[in-house]
């Protein structure tokens, strides 16, 4: 009888920062077995899925719980580790839609990192990375990932751009629509490790928008003839990515 939990989004699956081998145990956090005791009414013996982003996934049984916790042995491995594309999100955080939002929806499409920026437009002033990775998690737990996309404190842009890593693309999202349709701009390139970046409500100003087409490692591009919201041109730049050089086989 497969007695593994699932809901209406399919099996439930937990992000655990523990070992993952035959016979392990594994304590469920507070919050985990809440949602496991109280909220799926799980019971000794009822399975769930585990993974810790290097081990795969692994079939587990609750072994024993209690009113706040909960012990779950690991049986076997059901998936063997696979990533993600190294394709990261550089990102201005923007009033109208939380971050928490762009980071779930940037987990569901693959990222390997979300990098908030801050630039001169910027009106947000701090971002919740606590949060923001509490929606990665539960992110990648729904949409059957093994991986959780590391989750970095705010950079200033110019920071972002002096601290760049070698062999890394950065496709500058322009608005002003002089920069190539990204689809020939990811034809061209040839590096495998990539980045997203997009501005914040009001754009870029001149300024950064030299600073930062002057930079080797960029390449801007153009999506469109339509002026998106950052998080749509966020979403869709993810989206082309992972269509024409990632993992949308
Ligand atoms: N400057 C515009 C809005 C910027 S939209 C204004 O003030 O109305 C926010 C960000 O989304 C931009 O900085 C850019 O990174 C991205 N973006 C929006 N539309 C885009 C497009 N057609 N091509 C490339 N990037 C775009």
């Amino acid at each position: 009888m497969n007695d593994h939990l699932t809901y209406p989004g399919g099996k439930v699956r937990l992000y655990v920062e523990a070992q993952l081998t035959e016979g392990a145990r594994v304590e469920a956090s507070e919050g985990q077995a809440h949602y496991l005791l109280h909220v799926m009414r799980a019971r000794t013996g009822s399975r769930v899925s585990l993974f810790n982003g290097t081990g795969g996934e692994w079939l587990a049984s609750i072994l024993e719980s209690g009113r706040r916790e909960c012990v779950l042995e690991c049986e076997r491995q059901t998936r063997q580790q696979q990533g993600t594309p190294d394709l990261w999100l550089c990102f201005a955080p923007i009033k109208k839609t939380p971050a928490d939002y762009l980071a779930q929806k940037a987990t569901e499409l693959g990222v390997s990192a979300l990098q908030p920026v801050f630039t001169r437009r910027t009106v947000v002033s701090r971002v919740n990375t606590g949060r923001l990775h509490a929606n990665a998690i539960e992110a990648a737990e729904q949409s059957d990932r093994l991986t959780v996309p590391d989750v970095r404190e705010p950079l200033p842009l110019e920071k972002l751009l002096a601290s760049w890593p070698a062999g890394r693309q950065l496709m500058f999202c322009d608005e002003t629509g002089e920069a190539p349709p990204i689809k020939e701009a990811l034809a061209a390139s040839s590096k495998s490790a990539c980045a997203v970046l997009t501005g914040p409500e009001g754009g870029f100003d001149e300024v950064e928008r030299e600073r930062i087409r002057s930079q080797a490692f960029v390449t801007p591009v153009s999506l469109g003839p339509r002026i998106l919201r950052a998080d749509t041109a966020a979403l869709a730049a993810l989206s082309v990515c992972q269509a024409l050089a990632g993992d949308w086989r």
